[in-house]
């Protein structure tokens, strides 16, 4: 059974000083721990955040990582600098994709990064509204998603279940106030799954998130679809009432598919 994941991406937003205060209200809110709940600071925010979290059951993660190991790369932090403080990774979000330039091989780089250090990703994809317009979304999505996993060896496709996980964030649902419906993100899910099994990967096994203008009043549709396993929230993640309701609403579900399962 897969579990239920709802990670939280603060972007560029707080400071170190009032992160670990909002990490700690966020635990005491988001208490279900039929959910798998992460918080994703500004690197410069991690150790305040993972001081904070330390014993409350939510993880921590970072919001990128580089593709190097290190070297000469002003400004950037490697997936060693930051492995003391995460177990998860955001990796290839839309927005370091349009502001970075990220490429899909690069981002595949950043796969291998975090499996050497023991770090879970959530790799991010999805279609522009262009050429989700264009009648592409289906098609973006799995090239983004083979030029990523092209570069894993055997022995990270066979493990993929037990730490990659996959966000289905539509570019056009980021920061909008507009979301895809949990059907049609249902659909892109299984997408994303037939993908995966081309490379080798046990589809079934891995978690599939939805990303795009999550809250509380909407992430109730996208845990509808059996094959979304929770959510990458954005916006939301700063509000500590949005993410209990998140948190609690995706621990209805994660019970709800634990019954279903015989569990
Ligand atoms: C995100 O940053 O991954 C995201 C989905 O943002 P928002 O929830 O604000 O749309």
């Amino acid at each position: 059974m897969r579990p239920i994941v709802i990670a939280g991406n603060w972007k560029m937003n707080t400071t170190p000083t009032e992160a670990g205060p909002l990490a700690t209200e966020l635990a005491l809110a988001m208490t279900d721990d039929a959910v798998i709940r992460v918080v994703c600071p500004p690197a410069i925010c991690l150790p305040a955040v993972a001081a904070a979290l330390d014993g409350t059951g939510v993880a921590v993660g970072t919001q990128n990582v580089h593709a190097e190991q290190a070297g000469a790369f002003t400004g950037e932090i490697s997936a060693a600098m930051v492995a003391p403080y995460v177990t998860w990774a955001i990796v290839g979000h839309s927005e370091r994709r349009r502001d970075q330039g990220e490429t899909d091989a690069l981002i595949g780089r950043k796969l291998v990064r975090c499996r050497e250090h023991g770090l879970r990703p959530i790799l991010c994809v999805g279609e522009t509204l262009d050429q989700r317009e264009s009648g592409v979304a289906e098609t973006i999505v799995l090239s983004q998603l083979a030029g990523a996993l092209d570069g894993l060896d055997g022995e990270m496709r066979s493990a993929a279940a037990s730490w990659l996980v996959i966000a289905y964030e539509p570019v056009w649902a980021i920061g909008t106030g507009r979301t895809a419906t949990g059907v049609d993100a249902g659909r892109i899910a299984e997408v994303v799954r037939d993908g995966l099994q081309e490379h080798g990967i046990e589809a079934a096994a891995v978690p599939v998130l939805y990303g795009g203008s999550v809250t509380s009043a909407a992430v109730g549709e996208f845990l509808a679809e059996p094959g979304i396993d929770g959510a990458l929230v954005g916006g939301a993640s700063l509000k500590v009432d949005e993410m209990a309701g998140i948190v609690a609403r995706a621990g209805i579900t994660a019970r709800a598919r634990a019954v279903a399962a015989g569990r």
